[in-house]
């Protein structure tokens, strides 16, 4: 019988590659085990991509700055702030964030998709993936499909992280082969700071990205095997301590997850407010 694909996102494959009992939690588990509660960085950043997306719903003429508002309160979700002050002022900063952004874009141009679906198989993947953003540009060499993705991270991006970046590849990958067009370049889009981090992969920067997700998927079959086998799961999908685990949703399941402080649910919206000369923080959107 042919091996099965190994049916996969970008945030199924990160789980693994951050914590393969972090995997284990949330894909296999079943019942899984209880989550922490919210994050409020994941609801700001949440409410600021939904009303990116609502944006270009709208036809071109209401595609105004000014309506940033309105979508922001409909979109927004209230979870995890630690109460209506931090969350006031977090609206009131990411409607900063969506004028400011939205008054630089052009509303005439129509992206080829937005949050859409691109999709590939390899030999040994099925990967599935929501694009924040696709954009049809014209580029050194004729047209060319363009991934972006938005970012309310309180941190700054460079070009490392876009190029680090193994789901923006995959995107890439994937766009390509779904649209018969180039598509190289992935963006980052940092909205606090409205600048863009970019890279221009290679045929061969995406493939070593391919075989890198290919790897990660091998790996996590392998585990599921041998517990299928009869291996003790906690071993097939170990632990890796770390900083993450105060910001990990399963730090009270897990054993490993004790010896790391619990971060609050609002502790990266509050340095995202309130910055402060520390060192980069563990959560990101
Ligand atoms: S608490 Fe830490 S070790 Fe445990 S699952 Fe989460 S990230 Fe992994």
């Amino acid at each position: 019988m042919p091996e099965r694909l190994f049916v996969c996102t970008p945030s199924k494959l990160a789980a693994y590659a951050d914590c393969p009992r972090r995997y284990r939690y949330t894909y296999l588990d079943r019942p899984a085990p209880p989550k922490g509660p919210p994050w409020a960085h994941n609801s700001l950043g949440a409410s600021v991509h939904t009303a990116l997306r609502a944006w270009y719903s709208r036809p071109v003429p209401e595609r105004r700055p000014e309506a940033a508002a309105a979508l922001l309160k409909n979109t927004w979700v209230r979870d995890g702030y630690r109460d209506d002050e931090q969350e006031r002022a977090a609206y009131r900063q990411a409607l900063q964030w969506l004028e400011a952004y939205l008054g630089a874009l052009d509303p005439t141009v129509e992206p080829l998709g937005v949050e859409r679906v691109v999709a590939v198989k390899t030999s040994v993947l099925a990967f599935n993936g929501r694009a924040d953003r696709i954009d049809a540009r014209s580029g050194p060499d004729g047209p060319e499909v363009v991934i972006v993705d938005y970012k309310t991270g309180r941190t700054g991006l460079t070009s490392d992280d876009a190029r680090g970046s193994q789901a923006l590849a995959l995107y890439a990958y994937a766009a390509q082969r779904m649209f018969r067009r180039p598509c190289r370049r992935v963006e980052l889009h940092h909205l606090p700071t409205g600048t863009v981090s970019a890279f221009v992969h290679s045929d061969e920067s995406l493939d070593r990205q391919v075989v890198r997700a290919e790897a990660t998927a091998r790996d996590i079959t392998a585990a599921q095997r041998a517990v299928a086998d009869g291996a003790d799961p906690d071993e097939a999908f170990p632990t890796t301590p770390g900083t993450l685990c105060g910001w990990c949703d399963y730090r009270r399941t897990c054993p490993a997850g004790a010896g790391y402080p619990e971060q609050q649910q609002w502790a990266a919206v509050d340095r995202l407010l309130n910055p402060s000369p520390q060192p980069r923080a563990a959560a990101e959107d």
